[in-house]
């Protein structure tokens, strides 16, 4: 299975078509997000230098990002193939992992870059309302991603929570470190070959169709 990488800015939806790729195919997904938070949660020293950076919307360090990636992408889960949703984020952080997938003997796979203009992300953030426990990612306004009960996880019965870098304010600011540190991604990748563009739709299945044709071409 080709592994996947999702470029796209915050709110975009690479963390729910990583969940519905997953379930199709059983891709590992690595979510650098999720990895932080569950640090933060965790209390570790590296959870505790990224909580700051997070809620004020700035990336944190590529030592970091690159130690945790590093230690994930060795797990079982992805050796038939992983979904990368959040890194790379930055030029240094692509050029490490290039040489981390030489030395690993991997190949990069593709890389979907999801359209979408900055009005639906910042919709999509503020409305976002995610499981601490499992990580799935409903939406209050949308038929089709509002849980089966309001405010509970429909897998775990967790109470749902709305992330802390969620706020219209901080979204901003994840989104001008996106266009300044990871939209020349864009060409790094394009330049190898390997980019392909689809668009976010609406409904959550349009976008997964798309995703689906790349992966099948
Ligand atoms: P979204 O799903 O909205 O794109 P993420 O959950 O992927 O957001 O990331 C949340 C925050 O975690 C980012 O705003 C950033 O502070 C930090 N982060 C995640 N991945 C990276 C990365 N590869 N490099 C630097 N910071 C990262």
């Amino acid at each position: 299975m080709k592994n996947i990488i999702f470029l796209a800015p915050p709110a975009a939806g690479k963390g729910t078509l990583s969940e519905m790729l997953q379930e199709k195919y059983g891709y590992g997904h690595i979510s650098t997000g999720d990895l932080l938070r569950e640090e933060v949660k965790k209390g570790t020293d590296l959870g505790k230098e990224a909580e700051g950076l997070m809620k004020a919307g700035k990336y944190v360090p590529d030592e970091l990002i690159l130690k945790l990636i590093k230690n994930r992408i060795v797990k079982p889960d992805c050796d038939n193939g992983y979904i990368l949703d959040g890194f790379p984020r930055t030029i240094v952080q692509a050029e490490k992992y290039d040489e981390l997938l030489k030395e690993l003997n991997k190949d990069l796979g593709v890389v979907i870059y999801i359209e979408i203009d900055k009005e639906m992300a910042i919709k999509r953030a503020c409305s976002r309302i995610t499981c601490p426990k499992c990580g799935r990612i409903f939406n209050k306004y949308s038929n089709e991603m509002k849980p089966k009960k309001e405010g509970i996880c429909d897998d775990c019965g967790e109470k749902l929570i709305q992330r802390a870098d969620d706020s219209e304010e901080t979204f901003n600011k994840r989104f001008d470190e996106y266009i300044e540190k990871t939209m020349p991604l864009y060409d790094y990748y394009n330049e190898k070959g390997v980019l392909r563009k689809i668009k976010a739709y609406e409904s959550k299945y349009d976008t997964f169709d798309e995703a689906v044709k790349v992966i099948e071409e």
